[in-house]
């Protein structure tokens, strides 16, 4: 589980594309994707048109609050001073089969493994403005 120096983290990033996501995510604790209102493909990362069709009709609905993890990264040496090695990053594949990345709340980088089974947490205490998601082991 990734856990914080105290010095502060680099926010994620926001644009023009991804600024619903993370303000969904935020009002309403649960996580929501884009899909397209014409061939119904989920699209993540948020975008201004889908992949598959071409279409600009998309839409936000809420996404599966359980997957599986697909892949992950423990760090040996922290990206930034604010997080605590080690810490791991896991790639989580949604029931709807998208896919999105994140850190576990309760499991420590030894106890990761590919196939685990996991559910979403929005963690909202580690800034004031911005929720991030995590996961938990079911
Ligand atoms: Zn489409």
């Amino acid at each position: 589980m990734v856990q914080y120096t105290g010095i502060g983290t680099p926010k994620p990033n926001m644009n023009e594309d991804t600024e619903m996501f993370w303000h969904k995510l935020r009002e309403t604790k649960k996580l929501h994707f884009q899909q397209c209102c014409k061939c119904g493909t989920v699209l993540h990362p948020p975008r201004p048109v889908c992949y598959n069709c071409h279409s600009f009709e998309l839409e936000w609905v809420e996404a599966p609050t359980k997957g599986k993890i697909y892949s992950y990264v423990v760090y040996h040496r922290s990206v930034h001073p604010g997080f605590q090695t080690p810490y791991e990053v896991v790639l989580v594949e949604l029931e709807n089969g998208a896919r999105i990345v994140g850190n576990m709340l309760d499991a420590a980088p030894d106890e990761i493994a590919i196939g685990m089974p996991v559910e979403v947490v929005v963690d909202d205490q580690v800034y004031e403005d911005v929720s991030l998601i995590k996961f938990k082991k079911i």
